[in-house]
């Protein structure tokens, strides 16, 4: 019984090898990839400290289209539209 248990633990220990390049790999490949906040627009009011989604009952006074990277670095996300989720 004890040749079944040394093959399965170079086994495992190949797995854990195989998975650690391919994070490594991964983490790489995910770099390039643009962050959807700096396109993405939202809406803020004239007096509010909130961004909201587009259609957000909170916009019907006024109603100012910014970037949501933007909005963020003055404005708090609206509770009710939340439009960062
Ligand atoms: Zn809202």
């Amino acid at each position: 019984m004890k040749a079944p248990l040394l093959v399965l633990a170079i086994v495992l220990a190949g797995c854990a090898n195989t998975q650690k390049e391919t994070s490594q790999n991964n983490s790489t490949a995910t770099n390039p990839i643009k962050s959807p906040d700096a396109e993405k627009k939202v809406y803020v009011t004239n007096s509010g400290k909130k961004y909201h989604s587009e259609g957000c009952r909170f916009l019907s006074k006024s109603k100012i289209a910014v970037a949501l990277a933007e909005a963020r670095k003055s404005h708090t996300p609206c509770s009710k539209c939340v439009p960062s989720k």
